[in-house]
This record gives C-alpha cells, sequence and structure tokens, in this order.
C-alpha cells in the first residue's frame, strides 16, 4: 500500500507499539494509585510533558495538560474563550478553522455571542489587513489555526497574534497547532511566542490516537473542561491514559530527533517532486497555495475534469490513499468549503485531492502515483489534460 494521507493520521512508530503494549500488559497501572507511584508512572507523565515542550521548544514552566486529542483541546480553548467574552467583548476566529474550532464557534454566535471571521487570500493565507481593520480592545478570545489542514498553508500567526497583543491587551489566544506540530521545526520564540494556548494531537506525529493536549503558556488560567476525581491539577479530571501518554512520549521524542537531523526536508523533497510531475503531466492542474509558506508534506491540487471522489475510490482500490481533504468531511461529496471560501469555483473544487507525505515515503512512491493518475486520465478520458 502506498500511504499519502498523513494529514488524516500517521502510522504509529513501531516503538510507540512497544511501550504502549508494554504499558497495557506489565504496567497496567492507574497512575495515581501506590503501585502506579512506585512503578514511577508520574516519571512517565512528566516526561511525556517535556517531549512535547521540547517538540515546540516551550518553556519549562508552560504546563502541558493531556486531553483526548485536538478536538477536545479545542473545544476546551474555545469554552474558556467564551466564558472571558460573555457580557462584553467579541471572540474571533478564522474562516478556515478545522470543524472541531469552526463548530464550536457557530454555536457560540447561535447563543448569540458576537463573533467575527477572518478570511483568508487566494493563496489561503489569513487576511491581515482585514484582521488590522477590525481588531478592537473589546476583543476577548482570538483561536487562528497555524497550518491548515487541508492546503498546508503555514499562517502567518506572529503577525496576526501580535496585532492581537498590541491592540486587545486582554485577549486570550489560542491556535490550534495540530497540522504544525511534528511537520516543521517550530520556532517557540519568533511564531508561538504571544500565544496561550496551543492544541496538539499525538495521531498526526505518529503517536496513538485518542490522545493530545493543551499547552498553556503565559500563566494563563483556566476553568476546567471535565471534572471528576481532579487529576492533572484539577484541569482535565480521568484516570491518565498511561499507554497513550507513553506512546505519545516516545512519539514526540523520535520527531524532535527526526525533524532535528532535518527530515522534513527529506519529505519536502518527495512532495516537491510529486508536484513537479503533475505540473508537467497535467499543466493545467491547480495546487492550491502553492505561492505561500506551506507544509513541507502538503499538496491539495486538482487536474481539470477530474472528480475527486472518484479518483480516490478508484485509487484507493489500486492500494493508493490519498483524500478529498479534512478527513472529517471525508464522507461528504460536497468540495471543500477552504477552497471554495479562496475563491475557486465549484467545479474547480470538486477535483482537488489531498497528497500527505510522511518521513517514510518516496519517490519511487510518487512515480507510481502520478503514472497511474496519467493512465487514468488517458485510458477512461475522465481527466482532461
Ligand atoms: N485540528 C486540525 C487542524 C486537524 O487537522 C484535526 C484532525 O484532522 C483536528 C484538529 C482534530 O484532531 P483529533 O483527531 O486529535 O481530535
Amino acid at each position: 500500500m502506498i500511504y499519502l494521507d498523513n494529514n488524516a493520521t500517521t502510522k504509529p512508530f513501531p516503538e510507540v507499539v512497544d511501550v504502549m503494549t508494554q504499558f497495557m500488559t506489565s504496567r497496567f497501572w492507574n497512575a495515581s494509585s501506590a503501585y502506579g507511584q512506585l512503578d514511577g508512572l508520574e516519571e512517565v507523565v512528566e516526561s511525556a510533558k517535556a517531549a512535547i515542550r521540547t517538540l515546540i521548544g516551550a518553556a519549562p514552566d508552560d504546563e502541558v495538560v493531556f486531553t483526548s486529542g485536538a478536538t477536545e483541546s479545542n473545544t476546551w480553548a474555545v469554552a474558556e474563550g467564551a466564558r472571558r467574552a460573555s457580557g462584553c467583548g467579541w471572540i474571533l476566529t478564522s474562516a478556515i478553522e478545522h470543524p472541531s474550532v469552526g463548530e464550536a464557534f457557530d454555536s457560540l454566535q447561535e447563543q448569540g455571542v458576537d463573533v467575527r471571521l477572518l478570511q483568508v487570500t487566494r493563496d489561503g493565507v489569513f487576511d491581515l489587513d482585514e484582521l488590522e481593520a477590525i481588531v478592537d480592545s473589546n476583543l476577548r478570545f482570538a483561536s487562528l489555526m497555524f497550518a491548515h489542514n487541508e492546503t498546508g498553508v503555514i499562517q502567518p500567526l506572529r503577525e496576526a497574534t501580535s496585532l492581537i497583543r498590541e491592540r486587545a491587551p486582554e485577549c486570550l489566544i489560542h491556535t490550534d497547532a495540530t497540522q504544525a506540530i511534528g511537520k516543521i521545526p517550530i520556532s517557540f520564540a519568533e511564531e508561538l511566542g504571544e500565544v496561550d494556548l496551543i492544541s496538539f494531537s499525538g495521531h498526526k506525529f505518529h503517536g496513538p490516537k485518542g490522545i493530545g493536549g493543551l499547552v498553556i503558556c503565559n500563566g494563563a488560567q483556566l476553568k476546567p473542561l471535565i471534572r471528576g476525581g481532579g487529576q492533572q491539577n484539577n484541569l482535565r479530571s480521568g484516570t491518565l491514559n498511561i499507554p497513550a501518554i507513553g506512546g505519545l512520549s516516545v512519539a514526540a521524542s523520535k520527531t524532535s530527533r527526526l525533524l532535528k537531523a532535518n527530515q522534513d526536508t527529506v519529505v519536502r523533497t518527495v512532495r516537491d517532486y510529486f508536484e513537479q510531475r503533475i505540473s508537467c503531466l497535467f499543466p493545467k492542474a491547480c495546487i492550491l497555495g502553492s505561492q505561500a509558506k506551506r507544509l513541507p508534506n502538503t499538496s491539495f491540487f486538482g487536474i481539470p475534469g477530474s472528480d475527486a471522489d472518484d479518483l480516490v475510490h478508484i485509487l484507493a482500490g489500486e492500494g493508493m490513499i490519498v483524500s478529498t481533504g479534512s478527513s472529517c468531511s471525508a464522507n461528504s461529496i460536497e468540495p471543500s468549503r477552504t477552497a471554495l471560501l479562496m475563491k475557486y469555483e465549484y467545479k474547480e473544487a470538486s477535483t482537488l485531492l489531498r497528497f500527505s507525505a510522511s518521513y517514510e515515503n518516496t519517490i519511487d512512491e510518487v512515480d507510481v502515483l502520478v503514472n497511474k493518475l496519467y493512465e487514468l486520465s488517458s485510458r477512461e478520458h475522465k481527466l482532461a489534460l
């Protein structure tokens, strides 16, 4: 199988599976129990937090709270934002956020909260002129993503958050960094320095599913989303998922090492080769966000005359996995909302496929995929050259 849907999920590293198996068989204790403490499970949790801080360059006093994943982290951050805006002020997000942020904002708007949406340019980048025009001191919460899950566009987060800090000192700032973390080296000071809350998810960087977290910076104080036994400093109750936390820790540490060894540039070579071949064989193909700064592994592209849904199914039948975009809308035949917001026509948006590579993909795999696309285009005359 050629797996090129790594923005949807990644294959856990073998070391992750090994450590999880250990925690599910011989070290299955409750971390808060006497056995758990004797067996050093608290240290397992602390070293997982340290591994996450290293991966994003956060400071030792930035708190890491484990959740069931980025959806929960985003939900928590937005709930806190709504609390802070109640009775005064307004809250901001972009029009292209993942549904776990976008739908949380929609629901707040239905409840009467003053919600404003930042639009994007043709390249899928936040419109900073619009931001400049709308931000005022009544802004209480902003949630702006770091890198987009479909286009891979890396947003000008620092510019946006600096402007917000300057004009709205009371604003709590959150970023959904789920797609950026693990795919690019992050300079915390340069990119995340103004951010208070950062969401991440283990399964996007070869860790387990069902584990992620919220990094709390600048001493931000949050109300708990889940109350109960008081675990994690009363911020997120529930018995700690030690197998997942142990697996996440291993994935984060290995990913830090891979990024240090510039493996992201190797992934970029594979993605760039893919785009070169696509542009050569299909000169009318479009690549969304190609003029913007993007994740090195992602290509959101469309071949005129094709139907993305059909292609995903045909390719899957041949053992090649790509997607039509956001995995959460993968069952829908609606084309990418993000592409429509970037002012692509409905017909063009219906052709879009997302290629997302990982450290494991090779140039040879790209050749197999591109040759198959070319063969389909000539054999079935489904794709216009
Ligand atoms: N945010 C972004 C940008 C994502 O791409 C995803 C997953 O696709 C999520 C949030 C949700 O992450 P999780 O699966 O950990 O809930």
